[in-house]
Formats: C-alpha cells, structure tokens, sequence
C-alpha cells in the first residue's frame, strides 16, 4: 500500500499527532462495528439497548447483550492497526489516542497514552451508591448484577446515548486535538456527537487531517486526504514509511 508523499512529510515532522478512532478500528479483530450488518443483536438497534431509560426497563436484557459483547471482546485480540498505533507512540514525539470504542483493545497492543471517550466494558458500577465492581455478580433470578456495597444494580462503565462524557477524558481529547499537527481520523463513521466533532475541531486549529476508513464518512469532505483502506492495513504501511523516513 501507498503512502502520499504529503502525509508521510506531514508525520515525519509532526511534533504531536492524534488517532481519533472508532469501531471499525477493531472490525478487524472481530468486533462488530454499529453500523455494520453484523450491528443487529436480536433485532434491536444499539439505540434501543445502550440508555438509561432502556437499563430501567430490561436491565436483563441490556446486561444480556453487554455480557455478549463482553465475550466478543475478552475472545478478540488487537489487529495489525492497533499494534501499528502503539508503535506510532514509539517513534513520534508525541502520539495521543482518543477513541470512541469501549473495547480496551488500544491498551492491549501497548498504546498508554489513550483517552476513552465512551469508556470501558471492562468496568462496572452501581447506579445507586457509584462505587465500581470488580466483577459482575449475577442475581440467579434476574441475570442484573447487584452491588457489593449497596445492593444497588450495577451498570458497565460505559457512556449511553443521552449521557455526558466523562469529563476528565473529554478534556484531555479536547486539548490534544486543539494542539495537534496531524490528526488521524480512522474507522468511524462520524455521526456519534459531541466525539465526532473532534476532527473538524483539529483541521480549524490548523491540522493536517486524515481519514482512514474504506467506505466515505460525515467526516470525508472535510479532510485534507482521504485513506480508503482498512486500518490493520493502512497503519502499518503509515509506520513503515515513518521508520524508513527517520532511519
Ligand atoms: P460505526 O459503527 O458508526 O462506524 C464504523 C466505521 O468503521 C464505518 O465508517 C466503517 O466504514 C468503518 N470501518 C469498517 N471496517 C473498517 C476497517 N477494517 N478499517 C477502517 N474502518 C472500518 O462506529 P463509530 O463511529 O465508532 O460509532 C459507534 C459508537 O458505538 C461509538 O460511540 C462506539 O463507542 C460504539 N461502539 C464501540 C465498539 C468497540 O468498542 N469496538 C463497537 C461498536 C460500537
Ligand atoms: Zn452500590
């Protein structure tokens, strides 16, 4: 795969960079993106599963489904773009990612420096007393797990439609993206706001903007050069032509 003359000069003297990832980062790894036809879990939409009107209703069936996904993910590992990321992180300055995923597959291919927009499936809390749980402990009649502490229910850590992003990880995305030079946009598909608004917020500030995905995005027309490969292929050609033009 080609990289353009334009985009490995743009790396190469980049001095800080940011890799604003979605789903389809880990299609790759076998993770069904949300707007894939694989996206359809027993007929329900992501919309109607991932909120707090729809945990009050069914917990049982929302926990049905992040317990199907949680075994996706614990059964996946990082595809070639994720290891390609957190090399990134080796050879530029600085590397920051900001994903939209949920999946902890970044931090498994050794990225550090990540913010997660969404949060993690791999963490739970109690919607009554906030206290985090270690694991899920199932109530046998109702298959919702209850809290250690309070017997409250226990929800995934993870951030639902209508629900403000935690403000720690906002913020640190915020300000890497207004100090970027470059700015990754790769396997997303851009319509999730306020994170799809990112990108644009980069370019505004004066970085060099790309998309990484194989189908066009929201996001296509306004960046500077458009990548249509997947990513576990463009990433790792992108690090290649980077080591070649440092070595
Ligand atoms: P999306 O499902 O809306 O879009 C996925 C995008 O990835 C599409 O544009 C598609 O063309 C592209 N794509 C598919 N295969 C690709 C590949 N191999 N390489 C590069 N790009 C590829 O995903 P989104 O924009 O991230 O928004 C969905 C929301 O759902 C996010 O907020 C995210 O938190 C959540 N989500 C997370 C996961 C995960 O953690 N892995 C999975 C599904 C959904
Ligand atoms: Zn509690």
């Amino acid at each position: 795969m080609k990289i353009s003359q334009r985009l490995r000069d743009a790396l190469l003297s980049a001095r800080r960079v940011v890799a604003f990832t979605g789903a389809g980062m880990s299609a790759e790894s076998g993770v069904p993106t949300f707007r894939g036809h694989q996206g359809i879990w027993k007929k329900f939409r992501p919309e109607e599963l991932a909120s707090m009107e729809a945990f009050l209703r069914n917990p049982a069936l929302v926990w049905e489904w992040y317990a199907a996904r949680k075994k996706i993910i614990r059964e996946v590992e990082p595809n070639p773009g994720h290891y390609a990321l957190a090399r990134m992180e080796s050879l530029l300055p600085s590397f920051t990612i900001v994903t939209q995923n949920i999946d902890n597959l970044h931090r498994r291919a050794g990225s550090s420096t990540i913010f997660e927009l969404h949060g993690n499936i791999e963490r739970n809390y109690c919607i009554d007393c906030g206290a985090p749980q270690e694991e899920e402990r199932p109530i046998p009649s109702s298959g919702t797990p209850e809290c250690n502490e309070c017997s409250g229910l226990v929800r995934p850590d993870v951030v639902w439609f209508g629900e403000m992003l935690p403000e720690d990880q906002w913020e640190g995305a915020e300000r890497a993206i207004e100090s970027a030079d470059v700015v990754l946009s790769i396997g997303t598909s851009g319509v999730v706001y306020p994170a799809a608004g990112l990108p644009v917020r980069g370019k505004q500030r004066g970085a060099y903007t790309v998309e990484i995905n194989p189908e066009p995005t929201e996001l296509s027309d306004w960046m500077d050069e458009v990548v249509r490969e997947s990513s576990a292929a463009a990433l790792p050609a992108l690090v290649s032509a980077l080591e070649r033009g440092r070595g």
